[in-house]
């Protein structure tokens, strides 16, 4: 019995990638371990803090970091740093920011939902939004027009849930900031490379250690040494209330520690998901094919294509008999208005996929 299902929560197979909603990773013994360890002892937390920056910039290559209970608290501190600094009294009034500069400048089409609003996130931060443009189409004009002495700071969201076509480039965004003397803060919550926006020269990147980071609840902040200072000073304030602690460090720096070598098993993964095609071949209502990741990455999907016809149900039918059964299997669902369900092999545990073949088969012959 799995510990969560002591507590009298189904057991879930996680077939749909990281996703925080089903408890985004499965940590390494190894970062397990670090977590346990960590939790049952003692340390100055601002010391470790500050030992924590140093890890961060030997990782990524920017000059400090400040780990943070997710992305998403990485976006409020980071809207809280660019407008109070170290300022203690501007600190222990956040959200409220009347009179200093607040305005945190997003393109229309990365005001989006990841699990919540990003601009809810930055409003808790103390940001005034100011989004510019349309959903589907920003200009350059756009964004620097929007720049006043109110300006605290560009936003940019690097994701696939922001919209990629007629949004104006990092490396404008960057241009705007400069020539403006603002800093740009970029949300790369899960993406993989850990150097690449610090190395185009971003003030600010937040990312998530839940996802490609395979740590535990965590995240953190790189970039600039003043700025991370006052990251880190608002453990004071608005930080507070989403503070992360001693074992989330540790077993946040345990996985970024081990995130360069970690061991690609993206052969493994494939081989997996073929035999879960092959095993499908001839259950009526189902073809598997082979699908790498639509953003390139070395990430080979099994993807169900469910002929309703023949299987007397659609996909979304399919896919609420997955979720309702016992375990309850979850699957990758964005093309399940073409009849497709994708199987993600990343977060399936040892034999998982031999469970899902077995339930696949039973809901078809139904
Ligand atoms: C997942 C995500 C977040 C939130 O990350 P957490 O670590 O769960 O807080 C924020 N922004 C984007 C773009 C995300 O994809």
């Amino acid at each position: 019995m799995s510990i969560f299902e002591q507590y009298g929560c189904k057991k879930v197979i996680n077939a749909s990638g990281k996703m925080t909603a089903l408890g985004a990773s499965a940590v390494a013994p190894v970062v397990a371990d670090a977590l346990r360890t960590a939790a049952m002892d003692y340390v100055d937390v601002s010391e470790l803090l500050v030992a924590a920056g140093k890890v961060i910039a030997s990782v990524t290559g920017a000059e400090d970091g400040c780990p943070t209970t997710g992305a998403a608290a990485g976006t409020a501190i980071a809207a809280a740093a660019v407008i109070a600094g170290t300022n203690l009294s501007l600190i222990e009034s956040i959200p409220n920011t009347n009179g200093v500069p607040n305005e945190i400048i997003i393109q229309k089409g990365h005001s989006v939902h990841f699990g919540a609003p990003i601009i809810q996130m930055l409003s808790i931060g103390g940001a005034k939004v100011v989004e510019v443009g349309q959903a589907n189409h920003v200009e350059k004009e756009h964004i620097a027009d929007a720049v006043t002495d109110r300006t605290a700071a560009l936003f940019y969201v690097k994701s696939h849930h922001a919209v990629q076509k007629g949004m104006q480039s990092i490396e404008t965004m960057l241009a705007i900031a400069k020539e403006k003397g603002i800093p740009l803060i970029i949300d790369a919550a899960a993406e993989e490379d850990l150097r690449k926006y610090i190395a185009m020269g971003a003030d600010l990147v937040i990312y998530s250690g839940g996802k490609a980071i395979e740590g535990p609840t965590s995240g953190m902040i790189c970039g600039r040494a003043s700025l991370i200072e006052a990251c880190r000073a608002q453990y004071k304030g608005v930080g507070r209330p989403m503070k992360i602690g001693k074992e989330g460090i540790i077993g946040f720096l345990t996985a970024l520690q081990r995130y360069d070598d970690r061991p690609d098993e993206s052969q493994q993964q494939l081989e997996r998901m073929k035999w879960l095609i092959e095993q499908l071949k001839g259950t009526p209502g189902v073809t598997g094919t082979i699908l790498q990741d639509e953003a390139g990455r070395a990430i080979y999907r099994a993807q169900l294509a469910i002929d309703a016809k023949a299987a007397g149900k659609t996909a979304y039918d399919v896919i609420r008999e997955l979720e309702s059964g016992n375990p309850a299997i979850y699957t990758r669902n964005h093309y399940a208005n073409l009849g497709l369900i994708n199987i993600d092999p990343r977060p399936l545990l040892e034999g998982q996929e031999e469970i899902i073949v077995a339930r696949v088969k039973e809901i078809l012959a139904k």
